[in-house]
């Protein structure tokens, strides 16, 4: 069953309707960030910002005892934090994850619009319907998914423990059902070799990595090593030196002995890898073609709605809370705490 086309669309008329935000002088950036750190002791809360938002949201969440990292320590962080109130940047099932795990501390997010084309393109109901053909599998779900699909999982999965979790299941002999990412879900099943039933579903960022812009860029750069997220096409992850999450991704740029990389994952990550590996150099991936006037625009539309501006004003107005309604919460808690329980082995 192919719902690529329909995604696609769902996708277009998603991001059509994204406003530009006009940039900022860096006077008023100054001001926003101030009124933001007052906020967040005002309101008791914290910011948990995610790799792929605008560095100054990343910087900012570091300086004030917040978090910047991947999704799954996102949902770590946010749950152990004592703050009462979480500010999320990110997209929207970060916000709907960390209200899952904490329901009872207020969850805001710069705004409710921020989303994801994996989740767009894996509908509940639909989801819903295609588990019930299957029902001799297990069904193991990808985190960035709403809290409805996860509620009808028996797993979530982020990038970084996905290979691990589906080892063990197929360990025991069980046959998954997985969904949304099938570039994910075939890295999965070639490394694992277990029986996977997938979704057709892609993260429209990671899918336009091209492996011969690649391939021409390696030529460039002999010595770098290839650091690809495992969202990317098959023919990507084939070139890649090192396949991981972006946390690992972070990590291999520190332990591997190259001196340069080619970084195959959202633009964002370009912040924390300067920061965390300081004298080496770092290139994106190419996502255009030849001939195409730009050479990568490997940058989540949905991850740059995230602003000053709008993070401001949610913090002071609380205008774009999380909630998630409660028997669906209690579903998708379980298998979030059976992703996080795993994890903490
Ligand atoms: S980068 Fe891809 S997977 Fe991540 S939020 Fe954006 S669309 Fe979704």
């Amino acid at each position: 069953m192919s719902h690529h086309a329909a995604d696609q669309k769902l996708v277009r008329d998603h991001l059509n309707r994204i406003d530009d935000h006009s940039p900022l002088t860096s006077d008023q950036q100054e001001q926003i960030k101030q009124r933001i750190r007052a906020l967040l002791v005002e309101k008791n809360a914290v910011l948990v910002a995610h790799y792929y938002t605008d560095p100054m949201i990343q910087e900012l969440a570091e300086e004030t005892g917040g978090c910047v990292s991947d999704s799954l320590e996102m949902a770590r962080f946010g749950r152990d934090n004592e703050a009462t109130t979480l500010i999320v940047a990110g997209v929207k099932f970060m916000g709907e994850t960390a209200k899952i795990l904490s329901p009872e501390k207020t969850v805001l997010m710069p705004t409710l619009e921020a989303t994801c084309s994996l989740d767009i393109g894996c509908p509940a109901e639909e989801f819903s319907a295609f588990c019930d053909q299957h029902p001799d599998r297990t069904v193991v779900v990808y985190a960035n998914t709403s809290a409805a699909v996860k509620a009808r999982a028996d797993w979530v999965v982020t990038s970084s423990i996905a290979l691990q979790v589906v080892e063990h299941l197929d360990a025991q002999g069980e046959k998954i059902l997985w969904a949304p990412d099938k570039h994910l879900g075939g890295y999965v099943q070639r490394e694992t070799g277990a029986d996977v039933l997938m979704w057709d579903g892609a993260c429209i960022v990671h899918e336009e990595f091209k492996a011969q812009g690649l391939l021409d860029l390696k030529a460039v750069y002999p010595d770098s090593a290839i650091l690809v997220h495992p969202e990317s096409p098959e023919p990507v992850v084939a070139l890649a030196d090192f396949v991981g999450s972006t946390s690992q991704i972070i990590n291999a740029a520190k332990t591997l002995p190259n001196e340069q990389f080619i970084v195959a994952t959202d633009q964002g990550i370009f912040y924390k890898l300067q920061q965390q590996v300081p004298d080496k150099d770092f290139i994106i991936a190419p996502t255009a073609g030849s001939g195409a006037a730009c050479r990568s625009c490997a940058n989540c539309p949905w991850m740059a709605m995230n602003a000053l501006d709008n993070l401001a004003d949610a913090l002071e107005y609380g205008n774009s809370e999380v909630h998630v309604d409660v028997s669906m919460r209690e579903q998708a808690m379980k298998p979030l705490i059976r992703m996080l329980q795993f994890a903490a082995k």
